[in-house]
């Protein structure tokens, strides 16, 4: 681990040194308890310039980008080696980060090494194409890497969504900035540390921490960052695009969600119950893919409702380091505070409360930023809190009447990231599941996850998509070849 003692200023990764940053200080704090994890100093201006400049001629000098597939792979593996020899270390200190159970940190830990594997896999196989040739040449569809790129990410899962960018990237050929949020940048400094212990040439990967609004801005703007590759909000998604435009820069944008789970009158009930109580109130619904809007069928919506508040109020909600803990605390208390006003605004749009809407009480919870499990009901789609993403613990449940409202009600969203389906019908989930506009769709299971398998968003929900075999050809430049093969010369000019 980089830092054990939260006293001790931690170094960045700024142009292939482990150095302290020129800007602000700042702090992150244990979410439970408000206790300092580790305090770091932020890049200045003049840091992120000299990192991004540092990255293209580490991208340029460093051999890196003509290493062949099979060798940048496996410097991958080692990485993804390097996460597991450290599983328990990481998910400790992720956290301390941001204070999600550790049951679920070892998860997040997991992923990101299975995310290098992954990549490390699909680089050592990935192929380049002959395509068909119509003339006295040959044509072929070959991938280069783009040089800088950055990866801006957010506070809910940053080993997992850090893995998610810098595997690609750096199996790509690239130099990789990466910026995380500021209230959560350890994962982001070990994963660089690990890294350049695998073998990724010093300066390849830079860490640069801080506020988006200054560090993210001006990586973003930056002539030599050839792409960037963003999870967060949609207004700071958009913000981002619209500095892409003038620089002709492509972007990922992974961004918000208020996705659809939808209960059917056949739905085997044990099944749907954990299913939307996992798909919101896991992560302490601080998920893009919360299944935050809940549409149930009229007839069994009133029994199904009864079970799911009482399960939601009999949620292990407490200490993080707890294995048996479902809901540990928010982010920050601004972030709560965020949530109580939302959770207000349904109430006076007429919601009425099923569950929760309020803080727990006890010793264990005075210092944290906790908030229970709360479901609101007796609200329309069309009310704000129905059509806002929340990004906490807040469940919106509406009875519905046939599938055609069903569908329009569920599709009336700006956000169109993901949605779950639960029925024993195979002919209805097959109906719904092509109709539902979402860029993942859960059939009798929610928020499960295969590296394997693209994710992203419609609408504004993003842009673009990760993972998967061709998540690595989203970090290159496409070129096609064509090679003349006629001994002849070309007969225009005779
Ligand atoms: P956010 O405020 O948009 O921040 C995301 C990242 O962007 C942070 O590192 C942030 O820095 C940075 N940033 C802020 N302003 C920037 C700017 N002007 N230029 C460049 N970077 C900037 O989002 P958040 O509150 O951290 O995360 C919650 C949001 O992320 C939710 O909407 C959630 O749905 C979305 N999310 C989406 C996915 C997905 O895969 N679709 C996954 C997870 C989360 P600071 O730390 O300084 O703010």
């Amino acid at each position: 681990m980089l830092v054990t003692d939260s006293k001790e200023l931690l170094p960045i990764f700024i142009a292939g040194e482990r150095r302290l940053g020129r800007g602000d200080e700042s702090a992150t704090l244990y979410p439970a308890t408000g206790e300092v994890v580790a305090r770091l100093r932020a890049p200045s201006a003049a840091d992120v310039a000299e990192a991004i400049v540092a990255a293209d001629h580490a991208f340029r000098t460093s051999g890196w980008a003509q290493r062949k597939p099979h060798e940048r792979a496996a410097v991958l593996h080692r990485v993804a080696a390097l996460i597991r020899g450290r599983a328990e270390p990481l998910a400790q200190r992720q956290r301390l980060d941001n204070g999600k159970p550790i049951s679920e940190t070892r998860n997040l830990v997991a992923s990101a090494a299975a995310t290098f594997q992954f990549f490390a896999a699909a680089l050592e196989t990935m192929e380049e194409t002959i395509t068909p040739s119509r003339g006295d040449f040959m044509t072929m569809s070959v991938y280069e890497p783009m040089g800088v790129v950055a990866a801006i990410t957010p506070w809910n899962s940053p080993i997992a969504s850090e893995a998610q960018k810098l595997a690609p990237a750096l199996a790509a050929g690239n130099a990789v900035i990466v910026k995380p949020a500021e209230v959560t940048p350890l994962m982001a400094l070990e994963l660089a540390a690990i890294c350049e212990e695998a073998g990724v040439p010093r300066g390849i990967v830079s860490v640069l921490p801080g506020r988006g609004s200054v560090i993210g801005d001006a990586i973003t703007k930056h002539p030599l960052v050839k792409r960037v590759s963003f999870t967060g909000g949609t207004s700071t998604g958009k913000h981002i695009a619209r500095i892409a435009a003038d620089k002709m820069m492509p972007v990922s944008l992974e961004l918000g969600g208020k996705s659809a789970t939808m209960v059917l009158e056949d739905a085997d009930l044990d099944h749907a119950v954990n299913g939307v109580l996992y798909g919101i109130f896991s992560s302490s619904g601080e998920s893009c893919i919360a299944g935050s809007r809940l549409f149930v069928a009229r007839k069994l919506y009133a029994a199904f409702m009864e079970r799911l508040a009482a399960k939601a109020a009999a949620l292990r909600v407490g200490d993080p380091a707890d294995e048996r803990t479902q809901m540990g605390p928010l982010i920050t208390g601004k972030h709560r505070d965020s949530i109580e006003g939302y959770v207000k605004l349904g109430l006076s749009e007429g919601g009425k409360l099923l569950a929760g809407g309020r803080r727990p009480e006890g010793m264990l919870y005075d210092r944290g930023n906790y908030y229970l499990p709360t479901i609101l009901e007796g609200l329309r789609n069309s009310d704000q809190v129905v059509q806002q993403e929340i990004f906490g613990p807040v469940l919106v449940a509406m009875p519905f009447d046939t599938e055609e409202d069903l569908l329009a009600q569920a599709n009336d969203s700006i956000y169109a990231l993901a949605a779950g389906i639960w029925t024993r019908d195979y002919k209805k989930a097959w109906r719904i599941g092509r109709a539902v506009q979402a860029g993942t769709v859960w059939i009798n299971t929610y928020k499960q996850f295969s590296i394997s398998t693209p994710f992203g968003g419609w609408r504004d929900s993003g842009l673009g998509r990760e993972k998967g075999r061709l998540g690595i050809q989203q970090y290159m430049e496409q070129k096609s070849l064509y090679w003349g093969l006629n001994d002849a010369p070309l007969p225009w000019a005779n």
